[in-house]
């Protein structure tokens, strides 16, 4: 927990979610590029000081809407998908652009929220977004809209920016909306209403003033932005919503509102984004099967390393890449459980032999842990 008053500069692993209402002028259909610019300008200064960003991005419908003639209508499903899917090009070509003037290479990422659900793909994906970030590249994040089979709702990044948050145990969200927080009841209708600045449990007072629907107040509205805090807090991800329609509205979440930074609204989380990964590891409940490990393993797990496959004797059960499997000693016991990287057929080939042989042996060059260890915990 932090004492100080949270700033965006304590952020390691940043998130940063960009609405459509922000980057795209409303009456032309255009990206706003002064708007994005100064954005640019913003994430360089963040990553000129050590931190990782990720960009989770809306606009693919509303920019591809305009040039497929889709105005001024509510759009059918197929269009919404057929407009994200022209939008999502010129999405991509513009962040390029912005983040191209501070060399500053991007990388495209689309997902679906099922990607981040379903362990199996949430493991590459994880391992995808962590290269490009190793690489010093930008992810630059979009729901997969084109090929979504439920409907394209406002808001749903809201949560698909959580989800990434969680999927990469980022330390910090920044939802930037047109709102600057959450206020204890809807401001325009109550004079009253006061600016929440911090938040560390989800009251259900909070949930209560979140459900009313208040037009304007951003396109998914509070209820998104809620379960979006939801989701982040459990993974033990700060989050921050505020105000971004201003230019520079990362830099003003530097200080806090007190010293002159932006009135925003933070929601903290009483765990760090590893510990909340393992609890939620260790919260699963069904364990696929069991990988025998031999004493020299052992050692290393309790060491806190990973589980290489030279360690492994015996392979029990069936399992996919990415289900939860249980690490036993030599005499059964579970001594430690965690996702596996190889599902149980190659697990059984690589058992006992070098990392540096997997590729010989099975054809690919997957990764060199059977169990990494920020994917382990021991019991
Ligand atoms: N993925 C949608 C888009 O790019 C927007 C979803 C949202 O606004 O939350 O247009």
């Amino acid at each position: 927990m932090t004492e100080t008053a949270p700033t965006l500069g304590q952020a390691r692993r940043l998130i940063v979610k960009i609405g459509s209402a922000l980057l795209v002028d409303d009456a032309t259909g255009q990206i706003r590029r002064d708007w994005l610019d100064t954005m640019a300008d913003d994430i360089a200064r963040c990553r000129a000081r050590g931190q990782e960003v990720v960009i989770v991005t809306s606009g693919a419908v509303a920019v591809g809407r305009e040039s497929l003639g889709l105005t001024g209508r509510v759009l059918r499903l197929e269009e919404k998908q057929a407009a994200a899917a022209t939008g999502q090009i010129r999405l991509a070509h513009a962040y390029q652009d912005a983040l191209a003037r501070h060399n500053i290479t991007v990388a495209q990422v689309l997902l679906t929220l099922d990607d981040t659900e379903a362990r199996r793909r949430h493991l590459n994906a994880r391992a995808t977004i962590n290269t490009l970030l190793r690489l010093g590249a930008v992810p630059v994040i979009n729901e997969n809209d084109t090929v979504g089979t439920s409907e394209i709702r406002f808001g749903d990044n809201d949560r698909l920016a959580a989800r990434v948050a969680q999927m990469i145990s980022a330390d910090t969200l920044v939802l930037l909306s047109d709102i600057d927080g959450l206020y204890t009841a809807d401001p325009r209708k109550d004079a009253s209403a006061t600016l929440i600045p911090e938040v560390r449990v989800l009251t259900p007072e909070i949930e209560a003033v979140a459900d009313e629907p208040v037009a304007g107040y951003g396109t998914g509205g509070m209820v998104t932005k809620i379960a979006a805090a939801r989701i982040a807090m459990a993974a033990g991800c700060r989050m921050v919503i505020a105000k971004g329609k201003e230019l520079k509205a990362l830099s003003a979440l530097d200080r806090p509102a007190a010293e002159g930074g932006a009135m925003c609204t933070w929601f903290l989380p009483s765990a760090e984004p590893l510990t909340a990964r393992k609890r939620w590891i260790a919260g699963h409940l069904n364990v696929g099967g069991g990988l025998v490990v031999d004493e020299g393993a052992l050692s290393a797990l309790g060491r806190g390393g990973s589980l290489l496959p030279a360690g492994v004797v015996a392979v029990e059960g069936r399992f996919q890449r990415g289900d939860l499997v249980a690490v036993l000693d030599r005499q059964g016991r579970e001594v430690a459980r965690g996702l596996v990287a190889y599902a149980a057929d190659d697990a059984r080939r690589v058992a006992g032999r070098h990392s540096r042989d997997i590729e010989s042996i099975l054809g690919y060059r997957g990764r060199d842990e059977l169990i990494h260890r920020d994917d382990l915990v021991l019991v």
